[in-house]
């Protein structure tokens, strides 16, 4: 049964998973719950703008405090009423009860939302801090993705960690908890942002040697200025290649050229994510429109339903 939204063009009707069992490639992006009515516009700006690429879904994420939250849950049934795009709502385990991660479910599905990405989320204030799990809660998000799916036909997305999540002890831990997560109901997966394609090759491969054929959807997300630099291999636990790295701090002074070798490096990555048969490209917008248009551009994507 087709749980997306009905438009003109047959794909739209489709969930993530029913996209991607036709064999088709699947393109989206990330947004991020908007802190200021300035933000919001912003987003909103973005998302009009990324709208006529007509991407299969786009995703909100899930903060860790209370409004952030209820920003999350207002903004995907925004989206999913006022323009033609399909949500795909994130939801954490973080600070949650069960019957508050059936409530929220609940309202996603009043929405006529059906698509989750269910990730466990990370202590707030320190990604890397003691773990604790609601008294009424779950700990793993393979528990969140059994609750999501014992709630009703829901599409859900998980988490993937192309050079191993850091609370792992070693890959064969990793791979058979993310292999647990597919078992649990999963319909494929997301990975971190990562910034050597043969990171994301080797994960492939042994999510197969393990027996698991799960689509996993590579993300994108170019360096555009000096303090990702800094930022992004502590957000996502995947290190720059030396040369690349060699290459930005030569122009940190030069925030133009900076912005276009992080460009010119995430264009080559997703030429060559394609090239190797990944699913799709899941791109990192940061509530900004211009480098994903710019990729897009690069890739001739835009011209994908001409
Ligand atoms: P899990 O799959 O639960 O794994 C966490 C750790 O526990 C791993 O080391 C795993 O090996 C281990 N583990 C799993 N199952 C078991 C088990 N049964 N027994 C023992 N150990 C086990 N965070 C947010 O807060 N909001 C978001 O919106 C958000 N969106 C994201 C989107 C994507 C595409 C990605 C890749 C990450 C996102 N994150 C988000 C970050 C995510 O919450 C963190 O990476 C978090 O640390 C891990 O989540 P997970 O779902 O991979 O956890």
């Amino acid at each position: 049964m087709a749980l997306g939204i009905a438009s003109t063009r047959p794909d739209r009707a489709l969930t993530v998973r029913e996209l991607l069992a036709a064999g088709k490639r699947s393109f989206s992006f990330e947004f991020m719950p908007p802190r200021t009515e300035v933000g919001e516009q912003r987003l909103w700006d973005a998302i009009r703008r990324l709208e006529p690429l007509d991407p299969n879904f786009v995703c909100m994420t899930y903060g860790a405090g209370g409004s952030s939250r209820e920003r999350t849950v207002n903004m995907v049934g925004r989206i999913a009423t006022e323009t033609t795009l399909i949500p795909v709502a994130h939801l954490t385990a973080v600070d949650h009860s069960i019957a508050e991660l059936r409530n929220i479910i609940g309202q996603y599905a009043d929405q006529g939302v059906r698509n989750v990405l269910a990730v466990r989320g990370d202590p707030p204030g320190d990604p890397m801090g003691e773990w604790v799990r609601h008294p009424d809660g779950v700990t793993y998000a393979y528990e969140l993705v059994e609750l999501i799916k014992g709630i009703g036909d829901f599409c859900v997305g998980v988490a993937a960690s192309p050079n191993m999540h850091p609370r792992s002890t070693d890959w064969d831990d990793d791979i058979r908890h993310f292999v647990g997560k597919i078992r649990a109901g999963a319909d494929y997966a997301i990975t971190q942002m990562f910034f050597e394609v043969d990171d994301y090759l080797r994960l492939r491969d042994r999510v197969t040697a393990a027996g698991c054929e799960t689509p996993i959807i590579p993300e994108i997300m170019p360096v555009t200025n000096a303090k990702q630099l800094e930022r992004f291999p502590q957000l996502s636990g995947s290190a720059f290649p030396a040369d690349l790295e060699a290459r930005l701090r030569a122009a940190i002074d030069d925030p133009a050229a900076l912005r276009a070798i992080g460009m010119e490096h995430a264009t080559a990555m997703a030429e060559r994510l394609l090239a190797e048969g990944a699913p799709g490209l899941h791109f990192i917008t940061l509530n900004h429109s211009t480098a994903t248009l710019e990729i897009y551009q690069n890739l001739g994507l835009h011209q994908r339903h001409a």
